[in-house]
């Protein structure tokens, strides 16, 4: 069974989280949206789950639990900054005219 995603694969994914979670994807879709996909997409491909795209892999499914896709911290993120570290997902009343800053890492990195 080839179990591999393709980019369609992703996009249907983080469509349906976004729907599921009442969030909003990041509208530039040919660039940021379209990198965030590509890596989820090529981290799946690699070690078999959504590794967040802006963080490093373990490469190991128990130590990347909280960092697989949506991860632990989106939904505390979005709420106190309007979008999750990646900016991959946003609070649907995200004022997008808004430049969208780097957030600090909520993950403790002990
Ligand atoms: S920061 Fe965003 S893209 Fe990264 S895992 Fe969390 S929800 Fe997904």
């Amino acid at each position: 069974m080839n179990k591999t995603k393709t980019k369609e694969d992703v996009i249907k994914y983080v469509q349906g989280v976004s729907i599921k979670r009442g969030w909003k994807l990041n509208p530039e879709t040919d660039s940021t949206l379209d990198m965030l996909v590509e890596g989820l997409r090529d981290y799946f491909n690699m070690v078999g789950y959504f590794n967040c795209p802006c963080r490093e892999s373990q490469e190991d499914m128990k130590l990347d639990r909280d960092i697989m896709c949506p991860c632990d911290y989106a939904p505390l993120d979005i709420e106190e900054y309007g979008y999750c570290y990646c900016s991959l997902y946003f609070d649907p009343n995200f004022d997008f005219s808004k430049f969208v800053e780097m957030i600090p890492e909520r993950r403790s990195l002990e």
